[in-house]
């Protein structure tokens, strides 16, 4: 079975979010099962940097202007093909904001001309390789499925995964007489929204598959409080939305040998993750106190990860002789805030501003505890990694993390399950009871290490899921004859 990955980003050659990590680490897993995945992508110039090409594979005219070269080549183990618009996308940095943090002002036309790329593969125009099936992530890739419904021809089936609701690719109608979009599809049942153009929704309506990224927030997103005025457009879909939970790549999260971390360990050398700890403590200039809980946060920092609340907690958790350190970029008011935390509480509150892939490995490594207390959680990455470290996860029970995260209650904690804690909603007083409880419950050092030892055998690789979407794509294969593997 041949399968198109669309996507904006893939890891480690352009990453803003979980996103780039699951498009990444999904192909592996898929291609351990005889699955055969190109990943398609924008030319940026890291990935043009990293990627060596084999091959021009397609040049043609955009049906909106300029022109696009694909090209076929391989990195870090992947099969990649790329799209080669230098107009559009020899841009470095973040692939959707510009230097003065404002949008692109031509997003929808890039991300156009990425969706059109893949409708042109999936049509067999490129020659050298068709793919039995497509498979778009997030907005940047929602017109695909539009694309190639478009055409008269019989098109592979194609499935839609969004990986975050909140992020939905809106642009103004203006678009619609430049793009060569179908005008007979903007309306209410197409994809309009409210007088826009809208690629997620183009990609919820016209892909016959719509998949997220956990069971809770598949069906989470059914409502108005998740769905952000598309849950109408998912209700109406006469196939359920699938949650399919998304995994790490393990050999990339592997405590036992991890070159970013100073020392390694797993379930049975725990005790060789105190070094971490001195490490990680010197990193954000804290004195050495193994006896005090140090609690960790990784993260964008955003209103939708609920660090207004670690920020609210941070006067109790410091009560409890708990400590705190935080990596992460985002909001400026946010990041002011953990700046000013740590100025003011010198040696118990660490921040770092900026994005930096080793250091988060050293604080997984390092921490005794990962705090995320979103306000929704599609799924979250950090809190597996946390897992897969022995570092507990305190998590809000929301989307991904409510199916990640088994709470340490008297139950779970009797029968030796319990792998974190988590607080029911998104308020300051309830993180500060989970912060309390995990504190609680480190100076209880047999039933911490129980818990870590749970946590670091919980299963959050990739196996289960990329059995999942294997099987998904053996159904939709099956229920489009025309397009089924035999015929190809
Ligand atoms: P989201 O995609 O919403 O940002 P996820 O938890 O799904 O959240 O994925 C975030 C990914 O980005 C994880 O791999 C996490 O380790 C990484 N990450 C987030 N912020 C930083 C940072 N400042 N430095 C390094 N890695 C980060």
């Amino acid at each position: 079975m041949r399968v198109l990955f669309v996507a904006s980003e893939c890891a480690p050659f352009i990453k803003t979010g979980g996103l780039a990590d699951v498009v990444s680490a999904l192909p592996k897993a898929l291609a351990s099962m005889g699955i055969d995945v190109r990943i398609l992508l924008p030319a940026y110039p890291t990935l043009l940097g990293a990627v060596k090409v084999r091959a021009q594979l397609h040049q043609c005219d955009l049906p909106f202007g300029g022109a696009i070269r694909v090209l076929s080549g391989e990195a870090d183990g992947q099969k990649l093909m790329l799209v080669d618009a230098p107009e559009l996308f020899d841009r470095a940095g973040n692939p959707y904001v510009s230097p003065d943090g404002a949008d692109w002002p031509d997003n929808s036309r890039r991300f156009a001309a990425l969706a059109w790329a893949a409708a042109s593969i999936g049509r067999g125009e490129v020659p050298g390789w068709a793919p039995d099936l497509v498979h778009a992530h997030d907005w940047q890739a929602g017109l695909t499925p539009l694309y190639l419904q478009a055409m008269k021809q019989p098109t592979p089936p194609c499935v839609m995964t969004i990986h975050n609701m909140a992020f939905q690719g809106l642009f103004d109608k203006g678009v619609l007489s430049n793009l060569a979009l179908p005008q007979d599809r903007f309306h209410i049942e197409g994809y309009e929204y409210h007088g826009s153009v809208s690629y997620l929704k183009a990609g919820i309506v016209y892909a016959d598959q719509v998949t997220t990224v956990s069971p809770t927030y598949a069906r989470e997103i059914l409502t108005s409080e998740y769905g952000l005025g598309l849950e109408g457009v998912l209700n109406s879909r006469s196939k359920p939305v699938t949650g399919i939970l998304n995994g790490i790549d393990l050999e990339v999260w592997n405590p036992a040998n991890d070159p970013m971390i100073a020392a390694p360990f797993d379930s049975e050398t725990l005790e060789d993750k105190q070094y971490n700890k001195r490490d990680l403590e010197d990193r954000f200039g804290l004195a050495h106190e193994p006896e005090s809980p140090l609690f960790c946060v990784i993260s964008r920092l955003t209103a939708q990860k609920g660090l207004d609340l670690a920020i609210g907690a941070i006067p109790a958790l410091l009560q409890l002789g708990a400590r705190l350190v935080v990596l992460g970029t985002g909001d400026s008011a946010l990041e002011q805030a953990f700046v000013e935390a740590a100025a003011e509480h010198p040696g118990k509150v660490g921040a770092i501003i900026g994005y930096d892939e080793a250091l988060s490995h050293l604080m997984q490594a390092g921490s005794d505890a990962i705090l995320v207390p979103s306000r929704f959680e599609p799924c979250g990455l950090t809190q597996l990694c946390g897992l897969r470290y022995g570092t507990l996860p305190v998590v809000c029970r929301t989307g991904g993390l409510a199916d990640t995260v088994i709470d340490a209650n008297e139950a779970s904690l009797r029968t030796g399950c319990a792998t974190g804690f988590q607080f029911c909603s998104a308020t300051i007083s309830d993180l500060t009871v989970a912060i309390e409880r995990a504190c609680d419950c480190f100076r209880s050092k047999a039933r911490w290490h129980a818990m870590q030892r749970q946590a670091m055998v919980h299963p959050v690789g990739w196996e289960q899921a990329a059995a999942s979407y294997a099987r998904l794509y053996e159904t939709l294969l099956l229920s489009t004859p025309s397009m089924s593997t035999e015929d190809m």
